[in-house]
């Protein structure tokens, strides 16, 4: 049995709510990228459905960063968006618009603004997994 985990930085953590209370109560959303199993590096992208229930990012957006991550052979690790009403789980939405499948999807929770909760999950043919992560 393979035991997953994924493994970041604190300063990415707190990059990624920092990114989410500035916002709200709008969602936001980013990508995290580096070789293979190692975040190096957290990219903000805009969310073009400017919401606080969904959240969406331009196509062409995409394309420029991993025409970028090409160049350094990075991959695209994991998308991260917020929650910023509700818990660090899937919407029905994030489920059914998971086009990633190699992708984690992190969720930032503001439920509580004094304790965000973060999670990550694979998002594979309308089925949610979650993955373990290790905060360094
Ligand atoms: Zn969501």
């Amino acid at each position: 049995m393979v035991v997953a985990l994924f493994r970041i930085e604190d300063h990415f953590v707190q990059e990624m709510v920092a990114h989410s209370r500035e916002e709200a109560p709008n969602e936001c959303c980013g990508i995290l990228a580096g070789p293979p199993g190692q975040v190096a590096a957290l990219y903000r992208t805009v969310n073009t459905s400017a919401s606080p229930v969904r959240y969406s990012i331009e196509p062409k957006e995409i394309l420029r960063i991993a025409q970028e991550l090409e160049e350094k052979d990075w991959e695209m690790l994991a998308f991260y968006h917020s929650h910023t009403h509700s818990h660090a789980y899937p919407s029905a939405t994030d489920i059914q618009l998971a086009f990633w499948p190699d992708s984690l999807y992190l969720i930032v929770s503001l439920a509580d603004p004094q304790q965000p909760v973060i999670r990550g999950f694979y998002l594979r043919d309308g089925q949610v997994a979650e993955e373990e992560m290790e905060i360094v």
